[in-house]
């Protein structure tokens, strides 16, 4: 379904942050990318919906060339959850979810619809928290109010950079299962930026272990323990 092919990216100051990497994941795969900071994990994320356009080499969804497609339009379709949420402090949790741009020609009562079922699907009952502001939720409450975010339009695709690295080690298994379980649900094709091992092994169908811009390792976590 997402297809790297032979995929670089040198910055325009010459860095070549990702070197000829090449990896295919299919539709409901869980892709982890892992590896030490600075390695090009995030290039290799943002490189997916051209926030970072990728160099050499092609990137393909549904084998469609991205390059031929209008950013905004491929954008639709990839939701992007980061680390610390980036929750608008001035709008309630509802408006967070409900005003991001995909939503905008929406029916009103079908966009609130939309919101309240994306707050239930992320365990937040609406009935507390949609017209609560950010800062009255905690840490993984945002990280939740931000998969919804991420949810609501319906992509095909999810990035998730580093979403839970900023959380408590329980209300980071606690989110870890969360998402586990609502990926029961929704099977969207999710790559998942992480420096943690065990999150990795926990998530991933597949792991990519990168090192200075190339993937070194390619595996399932079966496989990857497996191995001396
Ligand atoms: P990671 O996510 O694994 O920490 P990044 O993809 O953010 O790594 O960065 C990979 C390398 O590319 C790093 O050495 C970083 O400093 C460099 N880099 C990132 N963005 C730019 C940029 N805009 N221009 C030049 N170098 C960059
Ligand atoms: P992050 O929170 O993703 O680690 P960084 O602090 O690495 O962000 O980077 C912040 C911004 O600076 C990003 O837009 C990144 O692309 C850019 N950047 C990172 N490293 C470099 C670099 N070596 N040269 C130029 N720009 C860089």
């Amino acid at each position: 379904m997402l297809k790297f092919e032979k995929v670089g990216k040198k910055y325009p100051n010459g860095y070549e942050a990702v070197k000829n990497i090449s990896f295919e994941i299919e539709a409901g795969e869980i892709l982890v990318l892992i590896g030490p900071s600075g390695c090009g994990k995030t290039t290799t994320m943002k490189m997916i919906n051209r926030l970072v356009p990728h160099t050499s080499g092609h990137i393909y969804i549904h084998g469609k060339d991205i390059t031929k497609e209008n950013p905004v339009t491929l954008r639709k379709n990839i939701g992007y959850v980061i680390q610390q949420a980036g929750l608008f402090p001035h709008y309630t949790i509802e408006d967070n979810v409900g005003l991001i741009p995909d939503l905008k020609g929406w029916d009103v009562n079908k966009r609130k619809e939309r919101v309240l079922e994306m707050l239930r699907l992320v365990g937040l009952d609406p009935a507390l928290y949609a017209k609560r502001y950010p800062k009255q939720l905690s840490g993984g409450q945002q990280q939740r109010v931000g998969v919804a975010r991420a949810l609501a339009a319906d992509p095909e695709i999810i990035l998730m950079d580093e979403p839970f690295g900023a959380l408590d080690p329980i209300t980071r298994e606690q989110l870890q299962d969360e998402l586990l379980r609502m990926q029961q649900e929704v099977k969207k094709t999710i790559v998942f930026v992480t420096h943690d091992m065990d999150e990795a092994l926990k998530l991933g169908d597949k792991i990519a272990i990168l090192k200075d811009g190339v993937i070194v390792q390619l595996d399932t976590p079966y496989e990857l323990l497996s191995r001396p």
